[in-house]
């Protein structure tokens, strides 16, 4: 087991890596305690939840959303909850979104604290600090910044996801190698088959380490997404345009983001095109999509479209080398210039 701190400017949180559900007891209180959990979770693992009283949502993006976390508080109040009461998220990325959001407003703020059950929570979601909700559609609309007391990840809690959950995480435990690498690029590259079919714990449990160090390291320096926090955004601005036209999962629109990353920096001459064939390489032996068949200029119009244009430039993370990247203000125009010169390539990566 190993502790990762990270600090925000609204507190102070600490990721357990490779703790385990049994030991929940000890860092919650006695009483006071409120499960919030989505109904797959609470099938697989109910039984082995402390006994206090649980808020089951439905899976899935759907149950993001200012309703879900209105009938939480109406529970909460319902179940006699006050200020000094702490809420215990328990599933993946969405159930610890509504768990924080609701324990960030209830009361104008109660303590909480997340496991975090699937890899994509783990290695992301639930680091860092942000809670949100959606409204009409538009991803996290409503929410704050404010850290959880703890994030305990399970690795056996993972066996029971389905592997695409899995190749979820994975992309993004890959976006951190490109970030700061660790000689980490290189254990994924040798475990790969292992990583993927969660049968080497050892290797997972770095892997997770890793990618949380990553992410506090950049949440401690600029927890408000200014400069610094921008990296992780990586292979996300081509990414989250795939996924908003195809409806892919969010790991396998990062693993293809993270591909037109690369061509981008080699075609500015920023990354070697070894690097590049690396990166694809290993996103193939991870079993994840380096590649789509959507029209690259449909894409270019949905990015557009993103909150992350700003006037005639986007920020965009660009890699140097594996384990280095760099945001840089792109002009609008370069941008379209570049996919109406390559768009014959771009699909056939
Ligand atoms: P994320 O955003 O982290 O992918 P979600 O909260 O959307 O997470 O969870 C993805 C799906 O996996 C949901 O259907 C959820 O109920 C289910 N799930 C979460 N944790 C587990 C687990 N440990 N085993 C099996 N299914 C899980
Ligand atoms: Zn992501």
């Amino acid at each position: 087991m190993e502790t990762i701190f990270v600090k925000g400017g609204t507190g102070s949180s600490r990721i357990l890596a490779g703790e385990s559900l049994e030991n929940l007891k000890s860092y919650i209180p006695p009483s006071g305690v409120f499960i919030i959990t989505d109904s797959n979770v609470n099938r697989i693992y109910g039984k082995s939840f402390p006994g206090h009283p649980v808020f089951v949502t439905e899976p899935g993006e759907s149950s993001k959303a200012t309703e879900t976390v209105l009938s939480a508080c109406r529970w909460l109040l319902d179940k006699g909850a006050g200020r000094d009461s702490f809420i215990l998220g328990i599933g993946g990325g969405i159930v610890c979104d509504i768990a924080g959001f609701t324990a960030s407003v209830f009361m104008r703020g109660v303590r909480f604290g997340f496991v975090a059950t699937t890899l994509l929570a783990q290695v992301d979601a639930s680091v860092g600090g942000k809670n949100g909700v959606n409204l009409d559609g538009y991803k996290n609309i409503i929410g704050c910044f404010n850290q959880p007391d703890f994030v305990i990840c399970d690795t056996e809690m993972l066996v029971s996801l389905p592997p695409e959950e899995i190749k979820n995480g994975l992309a993004e435990a890959v976006k951190h190698t490109l970030i700061d690498n660790r000689n980490m690029f290189k254990t994924i590259w040798d475990n790969a088959g292992e990583i993927k079919e969660l049968k080497n714990t050892g290797v997972l449990n770095r892997l997770i380490s890793h990618s949380v160090h990553v992410k506090a390291a950049i949440v401690n320096r600029d927890e408000n997404e200014q400069g610094e926090r921008r990296k992780l955004n990586l292979g996300h601005t081509w990414g989250h345009a795939i996924e908003k036209i195809t409806g892919m999962p969010h790991g396998k629109a990062v693993s293809i983001g993270l591909v037109f990353a690369a061509r981008l920096s080699e075609h500015k001459g920023l990354l070697k095109p070894r690097d590049r064939e690396r990166l694809t390489e290993l996103l193939v032996r991870l079993e994840l999509p380096t590649a789509s068949s959507t029209d690259p200029m449909q894409v270019l119009t949905a990015l557009l479209k993103d909150k992350k244009r700003e006037a005639d430039h986007i920020h965009f993370v660009m890699i140097k080398s594996i384990g280095r990247v760099v945001v840089e203000a792109i002009p609008v125009r370069w941008l379209q210039d570049y996919v109406k010169q390559h768009k014959k390539d771009i699909p056939a990566f």
